[in-house]
């Protein structure tokens, strides 16, 4: 039995963020999840904040100590893409999903450390992807906040490792979501051919592996990039 935390997800009113809210629900945390729109699974507090806004964020965690307490785990989940090919691709295309991926993370993971730093623990977690250590044509500008997380994970896993704080990236593959869901049936038949599992991944698989990370059997775990996908980004 893991001690039970005061947990915080971004993007928890659906897809991999929604499956990550229950399954700590499921083992007895206090559970937050930051929204946009839409409601967190249920017995979960859902506060609003977009991750582009640094003042939204900061209410929302205002919002969940006075109800649940400082929050001792956070997992940067909220995301998005705008895919195009390079010569496509805007200024406005990169910067916006820079701004939501990476800086979004950036935002959260700073709010989220000065109670880690007062409480002398705390546990991050960023969901990268496969894509920002393989690369994807036409994905330059998410594959770029992506990888960026690994840097993001481990520059904090230096400056906090030694107050009990940890940081990792979890790097999924293709899981089935809204944002795959998206993909034109073709596309979706040829990744699946590419990945060794011969499958995509439901999201409580990727929450499991969340979950773990943030409870006390993973405490020498830092600045670690885990793949949960299938094979597909092996030897990264
Ligand atoms: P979905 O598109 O299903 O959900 C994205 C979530 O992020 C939603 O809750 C959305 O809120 C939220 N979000 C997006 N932009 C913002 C913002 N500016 N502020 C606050 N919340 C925001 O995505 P998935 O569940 O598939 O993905 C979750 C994470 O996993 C993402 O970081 C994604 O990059 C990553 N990932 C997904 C993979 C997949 O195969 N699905 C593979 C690898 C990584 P709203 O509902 O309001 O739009």
């Amino acid at each position: 039995m893991t001690t039970q935390r005061t947990v915080l997800v971004t993007g928890g009113n659906r897809g991999i963020g929604y499956a990550i809210a229950r399954e700590f629900l499921a083992a007895g945390h206090r559970v937050a999840v930051t929204a946009r729109s839409g409601e967190g699974p249920e017995g979960s507090l859902t506060v609003r904040a977009d991750v582009t806004d640094a003042a939204s964020l900061d209410a929302a965690f205002t919002e969940v100590e006075a109800a649940l307490g400082p929050v001792e785990v956070v997992v940067a989940n909220a995301g998005m893409t705008r895919d195009t090919l390079l010569l496509r691709m805007t200024e406005e295309d990169f910067t916006s999903v820079i701004d939501t991926n990476l800086s979004g993370a950036f935002r959260v993971v700073k709010r989220a450390s000065k109670n880690m730093l007062k409480a002398r623990f705390g546990r991050i977690i960023l969901v990268s992807s496969v894509v920002g250590l393989y690369g994807s044509a036409g994905q330059v500008n998410y594959a770029a906040s992506k990888s960026g997380l690994v840097g993001l994970a481990r520059s904090v896993t230096r400056e906090l490792g030694g107050r009990g704080i940890t940081a990792n990236v979890v790097a999924p593959g293709f899981i089935e979501t809204d944002m795959t869901a998206a993909l034109p049936e073709q596309q979706q038949a040829d990744y699946k051919k590419s990945i060794p599992a011969g499958r995509f991944a439901t999201a409580d698989e990727v929450a499991k592996v969340i979950t773990w990370l943030a409870g006390d059997d993973a405490g020498y775990i830092s600045g670690a990039i885990i793949p949960v996908d299938g094979g597909l980004g092996m030897g990264h």
